[in-house]
């Protein structure tokens, strides 16, 4: 279980109260914000507040001095043309925090995201959990033959099973000497920011993330991309529901120029006008490497 019954209820009081505030709401946000979003085995993501809305974008795109009294069909089409032609800055206006619990080997990942605000949960001051990750067994998969950053096929059998049993033994023994070493039974106990250091990578960790919408869509192209690991990749997927419903209009922008468009290099887009003209084009006469012209391929056919 990710959230305590008391963790729970204080999310529950949270959501009860509510003040009349003269500032832009987002419905769809407000009917996410505190809820805890599970997460692989322990983890969850949880808004804790957010920053402007659709119009907001428009607001700062027009600098204007209220409201404005634009439709909403013009706030879509002024959206989309921002993210058509890469106008990123009115995505800038709008932030969001987040809550995030996740294993400490995907926050080794989500981190290299620079364009953001974080502060985490402190195993100097605080004792962890004893929370690891382990995965399903359908995630448990062996190593790719053709990606060296990817997987293959799902492990089977007493392999699978010895795996798992490697993974939650590691983690208990791990856990049970991190316990020993802090102890102060009959002893005096190793300090907290030193014993913490024999955990393994899957251990859970927690921390607040602050960014911008602009910032966020980047994030979310990477990482809520195919290439991106499952275990980003399913909170990547979770933030973009929940962006979805913060900002509509940004976010249907953001999945057609971004998320599903395809880009050309100057050697794709030559070979494509080629193929339309007629012309056979191979790799070799399409100025493409090996593995430029295999992507090609993937998405023209
Ligand atoms: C599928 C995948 C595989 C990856 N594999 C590896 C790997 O093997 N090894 C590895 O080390 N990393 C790897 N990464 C991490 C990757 O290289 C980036 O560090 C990460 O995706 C963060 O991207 P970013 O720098 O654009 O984001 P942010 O740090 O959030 O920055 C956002 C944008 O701000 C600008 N910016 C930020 N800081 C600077 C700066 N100092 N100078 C100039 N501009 C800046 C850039 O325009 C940048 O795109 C991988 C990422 C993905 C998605």
């Amino acid at each position: 279980m990710p959230l305590s019954p008391e963790q729970k209820a204080e999310i529950e009081s949270q959501r009860a109260g509510g003040e009349r505030t003269l500032r832009a709401v987002s419905p769809g946000m407000e009917a996410r914000l505190y809820t805890a979003h599970e997460v692989l085995d322990h983890g969850f993501v949880r808004v804790i507040d957010y920053m402007g809305d659709d119009a907001a974008i428009c607001q700062a795109a027009r600098v204007s001095y209220g409201r404005g009294t634009r439709s909403v069909q013009n706030d879509e089409g002024l959206i989309r043309y921002l993210m058509r032609h890469w106008h990123s800055t009115p995505f800038e206006m709008c932030e969001v925090k987040f809550h995030v619990k996740l294993p400490v080997f995907v926050a080794r990942q989500w981190i290299r995201h620079r364009m953001a605000n974080v502060n985490e949960y402190s195993a100097r001051y605080s004792i962890l959990d004893r929370e690891f990750y382990i995965p399903a067994p359908e995630q448990l998969a062996a190593q790719s033959t053709q990606n060296n950053q990817g997987r293959g096929d799902v492990l089977q059998g007493e392999e699978a099973q010895r795996v798992l049993d490697l993974l939650r033994d590691d983690a208990m023994r791990s856990y049970d000497h991190y316990e020993a070493m802090l102890s102060q039974d009959g002893q005096q106990g190793l300090a907290r920011e030193l014993a913490r250091m024999n955990l393994p990578a899957n251990i859970y960790t927690q921390w607040y993330w602050k960014t911008d919408l602009h910032n966020l869509l980047h994030f979310l192209r990477l990482r809520a991309d195919a290439h991106a690991q499952y275990e980003i990749r399913v909170y990547a997927e979770v933030m973009c529901e929940i962006v979805a419903d913060w900002v509509p209009a940004a976010f249907a922008a953001f999945r057609d120029y971004r998320m599903d468009a395809v880009s050309l290099s100057a050697q794709g887009a030559a070979a494509l006008k080629r193929r339309l003209a007629g012309e056979v084009v191979t790799q070799e006469n399409s100025g493409m490497g090996a593995r430029e012209w295999r992507e090609f391929q993937e998405v023209w056919g």
